[in-house]
């Protein structure tokens, strides 16, 4: 499984790394019984350069509410794996966004999704001038960018994966 790594608004890269990777597409919503789930991307500020690299995710904790369509984080436990990992790393792995699925095949953002995300901008407290969001449908990842205090989130990539034939797909048609 390689990598993705997306081109950023200003032209540095954005690379899912592999761990974290795995650990979304184990909550890919490709049963009828699997229920949204989501949770936070946490990573690294590249030094010298505007490289960021999303080394890991937090998954559903106790509290998380989920459904077939609708996903609901308990803020407080999630937040304490973002100050708890921050400790632990000297202050280098940070919070840099959010994720959650989708049952549809190549995600879009619900109404919903797009006011949350712009209350995140508006009120969440982080490192860097831009927040990352990942909805990972069936058969493609997708994730937008925004700027802190910014209303416009844009999509910067898509990444296929193991889709129902089993294939790995980074070329749909
Ligand atoms: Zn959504």
């Amino acid at each position: 499984m390689r990598p993705p790594i997306f081109t950023k608004a200003d032209g540095g890269k954005l690379e899912i790394g592999t761990y974290a990777l795995t650990r979304l597409f184990y909550f890919v919503q490709d049963t009828p019984n699997k229920n949204e789930a989501g949770g936070l991307l946490l990573g690294r500020h590249i030094v010298d350069s505007t490289d960021i690299v999303v080394d890991e995710v937090t998954v559903p904790e106790p509290g998380d509410i989920r459904r077939r369509y609708g996903f609901y984080r308990a803020r407080r436990r999630h937040q304490a794996i973002i100050d708890r990992r921050w400790r632990e790393s000297g202050g280098t792995c940070v919070y840099l966004g959010e994720w959650h699925t989708h049952p549809e095949d190549h995600p879009t953002p619900s109404d919903v999704d797009q006011r949350d995300w712009k209350r995140k901008l508006r009120d969440d407290i982080f490192d860097g001038d831009y927040l990352y969001f990942v909805i990972v449908g069936k058969r493609s990842l997708r994730i937008w960018e925004a700027a802190k205090r910014g209303s416009h989130c844009m999509l910067i990539g898509e990444h296929c994966h193991f889709g129902a034939d089993g294939v790995e797909n980074d070329n749909p048609t």
